[in-house]
């Protein structure tokens, strides 16, 4: 594959993406791409079910569900479809006139860098790509609190044509999500943490500007069922939570998920490192873990970073193992949470496999305790 591609580059051949083809058939549509390093899947879908349910023709696309350019090339009538679309770093780089009517930036925290030499420049300039195209009648959401996209949009260089709409500061002083001209009572909403209420303040963003009613958006929050592997909730032994969140497959995603804990913590971590820097954890960790179990091939990185700081460290390979360590180790009241920081290659096919094979053994395991 590789190799056609040095070949279609060297003869000139424009080489586009998926997103970039679609989208030059389907410029009549209403188009919301959502990228970043965390929570792209999150809030995709959490904005698309928040413009479905109160009705609109929305449709998922991109890094998700169905082909966005095979809906394009099926759908009738596409100036009444709203298009929510996962597009991630590697499709923007193959992405030339693509324009979406609204774009959102989540975040940009290091991830992939072995794919781009190790630059977090590269990276964080193909993020930004998302808006190259966009117009002074378009739309640029943003997280105003991230480190990366403010050292960007404070380049003199930069030229973002889109409206910008910073979000920030999204609560209010009762702890109540304030998005607009909107209050959100967060515990009406399926999503928890604060990660999650930032996802949501920028799904209801998108819906206010698409003159949604506060009542609408607010039944969509509440009804929303997230993809599996995020911070998802397995079940319950004997007074001990099992999460999975195997789809946390870089440093930041793992530092969400245990500021989301609000139990003394089993932490299940590890897997094919990516260049990781684990100290951004440590004061975390010291406040939120209470033992570490690496499932992984290669643990030489996580006890070097967390020897002396978690009391108790064990290694296994064994994933059934390693819910029975976690078992043995909790208390009541604890959770066991599954979060690797790390991608899966080293023991599982992908993080799909790994989550529902630490599923699975945490099933297999209540029922044997149970009996
Ligand atoms: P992506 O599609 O960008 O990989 P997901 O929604 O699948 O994002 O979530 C990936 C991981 O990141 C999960 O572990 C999830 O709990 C965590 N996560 C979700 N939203 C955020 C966020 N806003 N910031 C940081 N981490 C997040």
């Amino acid at each position: 594959k590789g190799a056609i591609i040095q070949q279609l580059k060297s003869l000139n051949i424009e080489i586009i993406d998926e997103i970039e083809f679609g989208f030059r058939y389907a410029k009549s549509a209403t188009i919301i791409a959502i990228t970043g390093s965390n929570g792209k899947t999150t809030v995709t879908g959490l904005t698309h079910h928040v413009l479905k349910t109160a009705g609109l023709n929305a449709r998922l696309g991109g890094n998700i569900g169905i082909s966005f350019a095979k809906q394009v090339a099926e759908l009738d009538n596409l100036e009444s479809v709203v298009f929510i679309l996962e597009v991630s770093s590697f499709q923007l780089d193959y992405c030339s006139t693509f324009r979406p009517d609204i774009s959102i930036l989540i975040n940009i925290t290091p991830d992939h860098l072995d794919r781009y030499d190790y630059k977090f420049e590269n990276y964080v300039a193909s993020k930004f790509r998302i808006t190259q195209s966009q117009t002074a009648t378009d739309i640029f959401i943003f997280n105003e609190k991230d480190e990366a996209i403010n050292a960007v949009l404070k380049k003199p260089s930069l030229e973002i044509n889109a409206k910008k709409i910073g979000i920030s500061n999204i609560y209010n002083k009762k702890g109540a999500l304030e998005v607009g001209q909107n209050i959100f009572d967060t515990n009406k909403m399926s999503l928890k943490g604060p990660h999650n209420h930032f996802n949501a303040a920028c799904a209801i963003r998108v819906s206010q500007l698409l003159g949604l009613p506060k009542a609408a958006i607010e039944e969509g929050l509440a009804t929303f069922k997230n993809a599996p592997h995020r911070l998802e909730l397995i079940t319950n032994i004997n007074g001990i939570d099992f999460i999975n969140d195997s789809k946390a497959t870089n440093i930041d995603s793992a530092f969400q998920a245990l500021r989301a804990m609000s139990q003394p913590t089993i932490w299940i971590a590890g897997g094919t490192d990516k260049g990781n820097d684990y100290n951004v954890l440590v004061d975390l960790v010291k406040e939120k873990v209470t033992a570490l179990i690496c499932l992984c091939e290669d643990s030489s990185k996580l006890l070097a970073a967390f020897e002396g700081i978690i009391p108790i460290i064990k290694e296994t390979k064994d994933i059934k193992e390693a819910v029975k360590m976690a078992y043995e180790l909790a208390n009541k009241g604890n959770t066991v949470l599954l979060s690797p920081a790390c991608a899966s290659f080293d023991l599982f096919d992908n993080y799909v496999a790994r989550g529902d094979l630490f599923r699975e053994a945490v099933y297999n395991y209540q029922l044997i305790i149970n009996n």
